[in-house]
């Protein structure tokens, strides 16, 4: 299972119902903060996810929208010594920022009470682990240096317990060799091969954030059939021109996006008040769906079998729980909020 929360999903400026972008990938005891625009630790206090682990940060570029809130998070986090090191992931220009903005404004000089580790996120995997893995992928929007990540569970053959049963392999040990990819040998001498007692390939899931983009051509293979694609979707293509400018995508390229990558669903967020979110929608549908429109706090919970939204800041009366593995069903949005 994999989750993402929503903290901020308006682009460049706050609105009353949005906060500015950043969004928590969970994953078990996994947190990931993804990009921390102004006023993220108020968010993360809402939203109910408290700031335990809440120390790796995943910087999608160095725009002030994403990253000012870095500033106040850690401050907060310094005085109360909850963590003992951030560790701070961007391409180098956006650490750059992050550096000035925190030894040069928030610091000036302290030692910082504690380690701020700055890491270059090259692309290629960034976190690896036996079940899960982070991969950066380039991305091109307004500067140099912006980056999305790619959060994914390993596939894995799951163990057949009739199979085992039926070759007499006893529980314990052995059957934990056999998941690990090694033949065992029996008190009778016989040889089981793991291939006896696994079952084929399962994929797992994935979730990608892009950040904001400029472009969507170079994205399809790093997106490639994930369960929940997250990109922007700034501008519509009436305002093509302007969207251009300023190194963003319209809402038509996020579902030329989505339909070319195969997605299973696709997330949008970066909002701007400008636009009436089902006029968003409409240009997407006609490349893909299901289709969301995020709203801050709400929260993703994805597997195999469904995709579920909950949001209980915003005091739905009835939780969704939409089941999207089949019918293709979704709501959309609660209102007309952007
Ligand atoms: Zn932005
Ligand atoms: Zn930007």
């Amino acid at each position: 299972m994999l989750e993402l929360v929503f903290l901020g999903t308006s682009a460049s400026a706050p609105s009353i119902q949005r906060g500015l972008p950043s969004q928590v990938l969970l994953y078990q005891d996994e947190r990931f903060l993804v990009d921390c625009g102004e006023g993220t630790q108020r968010q993360i206090l809402r939203s109910g996810l408290g700031f335990r682990r809440m120390n790796r940060m995943l910087l999608t570029h160095g725009h002030l929208d994403h990253i000012l809130g870095l500033g106040g998070l850690i401050s907060t986090f310094a005085r109360w010594e909850a963590v003992d090191k951030f560790e701070i992931y961007g391409g180098q220009r956006s650490l750059d920022r992050v550096h000035d903005l925190l030894f040069g404004v928030v610091l000036r000089g302290a030692r910082p009470p504690v380690a701020i580790e700055l890491i270059d996120a090259k692309p290629g995997i960034l976190l690896d682990s036996d079940e899960f893995e982070v991969r950066v992928f380039g991305v091109r929007h307004r500067g140099a240096g912006s980056v999305g990540y790619r959060f994914s569970e390993k596939s894995r053959r799951p163990f057949l317990p009739e199979q085992a049963n039926a070759l007499g392999v006893p529980a314990g040990p052995v059957r934990r060799d056999l998941v690990n990819g090694k033949s065992v040998t029996l008190p009778d001498g016989r040889i089981i091969r793991p291939d006896e007692v696994l079952g084929p390939d399962r994929p797992g899931l994935a979730i990608a954030i892009t950040g904001d983009t400029g472009q969507v051509e170079n994205l399809v293979e790093a997106v490639q059939g994930v369960d929940v694609l997250v990109t922007e979707a700034t501008y519509l293509s009436r305002d093509r021109e302007m969207a251009r400018r300023f190194g963003h995508i319209t809402a038509d390229e996020a579902g030329w996006l989505a339909r070319e990558a195969g997605v299973r669903m696709l997330v949008l967020t970066h909002l701007s008040q400008r636009y009436r979110i089902r006029d968003i929608l409409a240009e997407v549908e006609a490349y893909f769906e299901p289709v969301v429109a995020a709203r801050d706090f709400d929260r993703f919970t994805v597997t195999r079998e469904k995709i579920t939204l909950t949001n209980q800041q915003l005091q739905v009366d009835t939780e969704l729980s939409p089941e999207v593995w089949g019918d293709g069903e979704f709501p959309h949005t609660l209102g007309d909020d952007g």
